[in-house]
């Protein structure tokens, strides 16, 4: 199935192998093949183990041979020890080694038959004790076979027809059983047979069922992590600038607050304005408007030279600057470099020839403190914020710096909040509040 992936791939053939009657078990690649990655090494190590005891069972009836003869037969006991034990031992010794497939579930479906035949050859015809112990014999085996063994149901199925096909040819020469007796013992080990295939069938499907489900909550999983990986980052970055947006700031601001208060150092920030960007948007449209975010955004990051500077979307038209360690100087040094980026390169190209976009220019307001457990984080954004209204009133495209009051925090704040909503221009109270 090209193009379809593993998912959908699992989900069908889970639907499939759930469905009432029979089923073909073998599942489409990949999955068939990750089906066996997933399980040849247990599986190998399990038929290892029930090789040996296999082996041992069919040793056992050495003791068995002696009684239904009335004594030790040399060719039987041969037979047994010196030729199938030793190929029986070497096939199982290779699932040591986790072989493919192929050849383990051929070598242990052909050791299967070989035991089986053996005891069919070995009890058929000898008397009439043995010739109906060479049917419990054969039972047995495929038991072991389908059921313990768990031989995959194509394997499964060819042993079993072998078997039943061997039984009727032995069956059909014995001298020791009479018709009836013969009827009994085909009807038992074809009994014996259809049952263990269809355990063997019921066991395989719900093995491959139990992989596709591991399979697909697996998938389910990796398929969470991604979305939640996906979530945080929509979570703590502005979609249009792909800067840190406001909530970014808000956790990055208290964690560099913290560290200055434990480090004893300065922290500065600046708050940056877009000059009448209104009126860029008004004459040149918001898609305009919105490459202008995007380059002023690029902009900001370019001016910052530290690694642990910190640049984020306030939001509208307003971004913010972090600056761990840096002095006010420090500060309006970037804070001017800013300025003079976007006055250089902050409007880009209109798509008409000719036609020339606005200027687009920065005001930016910088303040500065030593953070302390004594004054507060909104200070010194309150102080940023009236400098950048400061700055605006002086003309705009400029960096003004503002000290940091830190006992009149309530008044700040309060006062902020009502400047807001002043019309532009009439900021002049803000030199007062200083
Ligand atoms: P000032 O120089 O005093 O800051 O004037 P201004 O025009 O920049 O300020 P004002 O607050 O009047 O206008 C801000 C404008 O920013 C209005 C709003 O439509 C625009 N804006 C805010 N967010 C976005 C955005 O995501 N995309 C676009 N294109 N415009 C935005
Ligand atoms: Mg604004
Ligand atoms: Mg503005």
């Amino acid at each position: 199935m090209p193009g379809t992936s593993i998912h959908e791939l699992a989900m069908a053939e889970i639907e499939r192998l759930s469905r009432r009657g029979f089923q073909q078990l073998s599942l489409p690649e990949p999955l068939e093949s990750g089906f066996e990655q997933s399980t040849f090494v247990q599986r190998a190590a399990r038929l290892w183990v029930e090789g040996l005891i296999a082996i041992g069972f069919f040793n056992i009836y050495i003791i068995a041979d002696y009684f239904i003869r009335g004594g030790v037969s040399w060719f039987p006991l041969q037979l047994r020890l010196c030729i199938v034990t030793p190929i029986a031992l070497l096939i199982n010794v290779s699932m040591r080694w986790s072989p493919n497939k192929l050849y383990r579930e051929t070598s242990i479906a052909l050791a299967s038959c070989l035991i089986g035949v053996t005891h069919l050859y070995l009890e058929s015809n000898t008397n009439a004790t043995s010739s109906a112990y060479a049917q419990v014999g054969l039972i047995v085996t495929v038991i072991f076979a389908n059921v313990v063994m768990r031989l995959q149901f194509t394997y499964a199925f060819s042993t079993s027809a072998f078997l039943l096909a061997s039984d009727l040819v032995f069956i059909h020469q014995d001298h020791f059983l009479n018709a009836s007796e013969k009827l009994l013992g085909i009807t038992l080990a074809v009994c014996a047979i259809l049952m263990t295939v269809v355990a063997n069938y019921s066991v395989g499907r719900e093995e491959r069922l139990g992989y596709l489900m591991r399979l697909r909550s697996e998938i389910q999983t990796q398929e969470l992590s991604f979305l939640n990986v996906e979530l945080q980052k929509i979570s703590y970055i502005d979609n249009l600038t792909g800067l840190a947006n406001r909530h970014s700031y808000e956790l990055q601001f208290a964690k560099f607050w913290r560290e200055a208060v434990d480090a004893g150092t300065c922290l500065s920030a600046i708050v940056i304005d877009i000059d009448h960007f209104k009126i860029t948007n008004d004459t040149r449209g918001h898609l305009y408007g919105d490459r202008v975010l995007v380059r002023v955004a690029s902009l900001l990051l370019q001016s910052l030279r530290c690694k642990d500077d910190f640049a984020a979307r306030f939001g509208g038209e307003e971004f913010v600057v972090l600056l761990p360690g840096a002095t006010q100087e420090g500060a309006t040094i970037v804070a001017e470099r800013i300025r003079k980026l976007v006055e250089v390169a902050g409007s880009p190209a209109l798509p008409e020839p000719g036609s020339h976009p606005r200027l687009s220019t920065v005001s930016c307001g910088v303040a500065s403190c030593w953070p302390s457990d004594s004054n507060c984080q909104d200070d010194l954004l309150d102080s940023a914020d009236k400098a950048l209204y400061q700055a605006k009133a002086a003309g705009r495209n400029r960096v003004c710096c503002g000290g940091l009051t830190t006992t009149v925090r309530k008044r700040l704040s309060a006062e902020r909040r009502v400047l807001r909503g002043l019309p532009k221009g009439d900021s002049g109270s803000w030199a007062t509040v200083d």
